[in-house]
């Protein structure tokens, strides 16, 4: 639903502050104030935009769900490194189509 039309910039996640306290990161906007998203919109995918409350600016956050802090310590064991693609196989399945 949403349009660009007010994208003010992109910045990636690490560009941002994180503030543990609010759980929400933050950006400094033009306007003085600044650009905000709560880990919760992050982590579960729902929007990836930033808004200044003040003047309604808004920048699209870069970031991997794998950089967001988590809530709770989990496991490592969801990680697959069996997964990855030699470069061959990714040329013979560049090559194949
Ligand atoms: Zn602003």
């Amino acid at each position: 639903m949403a349009t660009n039309e007010n994208i003010y910039d992109e910045i990636e996640i690490e560009d941002m502050t994180y503030d543990a306290k609010l759980q929400l990161y933050h950006y400094p906007c033009p306007c003085g104030d600044r650009f905000e998203i709560t880990l919760d919109d992050l982590r579960e995918g729902e929007t990836d935009i930033g808004i200044c409350p003040s003047c309604s600016l808004q920048i699209r956050i870069i970031y991997e769900i794998e950089d967001l802090p988590r809530p709770e310590v989990e496991a490592e064991g969801q990680k697959v490194p069996g997964m990855v693609m030699s470069e061959q196989q990714v040329t013979a399945l560049a090559a194949a189509t």
